[in-house]
């Protein structure tokens, strides 16, 4: 399978199965339900995972949650603590919403400080690393290949959190003292403190896979400083660190806004509640992972008619059975994890009355649920999410007149707890 690396510039080879493959994703900074957009990178590196480990090799994906950051500070001056440990759970409940099953490791910074503060004073007795009161910042003039992962040339690398007692502009830091109002600090050989962003990953990855594994996956808006950072840490202290860089393409809000009914619709929880998740899976599958995703009303329904007509080849054909044919998926996933041609090729078994392969295919990226022979049509699931959105606005009114719409098409609407919440049942 080759993958396409943003270092080099070009796809990659990954040995054969059963090569352990770990893989690392960058996850949110917990301080508020999560948006769409966040969901690109779990939704692409889940698939990924379930595909190699499908191939026989041997995954570990660690997905981590930064729970200490500026922005949650600033976010609850005070109390961001149990801000990002109540944020914490809504992006778990938020992901567990798409049926692609959880992460191996979701390891929180919080709780990899010893680990920190020990690649950092690895960094500093190395002299890539140096304090100034409290704070320690990275050498980057110490590391020849800062700026290979963003092309950026070494002397022309924008500055980074600005501060006059760096040594140089480009330094960024590492731990940082602690400042009037902040509630979350731990002790250090630099006096009480947190860890920089950018340390926090290199940590846990370590922690998580080993000094070196092969892939790296998060957004392209990572690529710097994050990224940069990140790999400039760990190559520094003598790491091998990550052998491919994968960075996801954007979520872009295009076109008209979103009708009234459903309002503006742009958290994980909402769009779920509101499309339901196969049509958010499904929605992201017409775009190349490493490309922009245009997410609009549109683009949504879009998907949603391509669910539609999965479901409508099962209610006809019924179950299907016999031997799903593994080649041609593998065809199109193994040159660069191509989502749209298995899309397009999971339309061609539709059209051929391929059922057996069809079932297997979507069941890979969690889209099983379209194989079941009864399942709700999606102008019932949007149904059902108008009224959960109704409920979560507490407009009890439009909730029971909902309600009465979908008992009219012959559905039954209980309320569960969990993303979407509710379960549809044939009356
Ligand atoms: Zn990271």
């Amino acid at each position: 399978m080759r993958l396409y690396d943003t270092l080099t510039r070009q796809p990659i080879e990954l040995p054969p199965p059963p090569e352990p493959i770990g893989i690392y994703v960058c996850g949110p900074t917990v301080y508020q339900r999560a948006h769409i957009g966040n969901a690109r990178p779990f939704v692409v590196f889940s698939w990924l995972a379930r595909w190699l480990r499908e191939q026989g090799h041997d995954v570990r994906f660690v997905h981590n949650i930064t729970d200490v950051n500026d922005k949650i500070y600033e976010a609850a001056p005070g109390r961001s603590a149990g801000l990002a440990s109540e944020a914490t759970g809504w992006y778990l409940e938020d992901t567990a919403g798409f049926g692609l099953g959880m992460p191996d490791a979701q390891p929180l910074a919080t709780e990899t400080i010893g680990e920190i503060v020990s690649l950092i004073e690895e960094l500093a007795e190395q002299g890539h690393a140096y304090a100034v009161d409290g704070d320690v910042y990275f050498r980057v003039g110490s590391f020849d290949s800062y700026g290979a992962l963003s092309g950026q040339r070494p002397d022309q690398v924008e500055e980074q959190e600005p501060n006059p007692r760096k040594e140089d502009a480009r330094d960024f830091a590492l731990w940082k003292a602690t400042k009037e109002g902040e509630d979350t600090s731990w002790d250090s050989p630099w006096g009480r403190g947190r860890p920089g962003w950018h340390i926090e990953c290199s940590a846990m990855a370590e922690q998580e896979l080993g000094a070196e594994f092969w892939i790296h996956g998060g957004g392209l808006d990572l690529v710097f400083p994050h990224h940069e950072n990140e790999r400039a840490q760990s190559l520094a202290a003598g790491r091998g660190f990550a052998r491919i860089w994968m960075h996801n393409g954007m979520l872009r809000f295009t076109g008209e806004k979103m009708s009234k009914s459903l309002g503006n619709v742009a958290t994980i929880q909402e769009v779920l509640r509101a499309w339901g998740a196969e049509t958010a899976l499904l929605f992201f599958m017409t775009a190349h992972w490493r490309k922009p995703i245009d997410f609009s009303e549109q683009t949504l329904a879009a998907a949603q008619a391509q669910a539609e007509t999965f479901r409508n080849f099962f209610r006809e054909v019924g179950e299907g059975d016999g031997e799903p044919s593994r080649d041609g998926l593998a065809g199109v996933l193994d040159d660069d994890f191509n989502t749209p041609d298995a899309l397009a090729l999971f339309h061609e078994w539709r059209s051929r009355g391929d059922a057996a392969s069809l079932r297997w295919g979507l069941g890979l990226f969690g889209l099983g649920g379209l194989a079941a022979a009864d399942t709700a049509p999606s102008e019932v699931v949007q149904l059902a999410g108008r009224r959960a959105e109704a409920r979560a606005a507490r407009d009890w009114a439009l909730a029971d007149r909902l309600r009465d719409e979908l008992a009219a098409a012959g559905w039954e609407v209980r309320d569960v707890e969990g993303t979407p919440p509710y379960r549809l049942v044939r009356r």
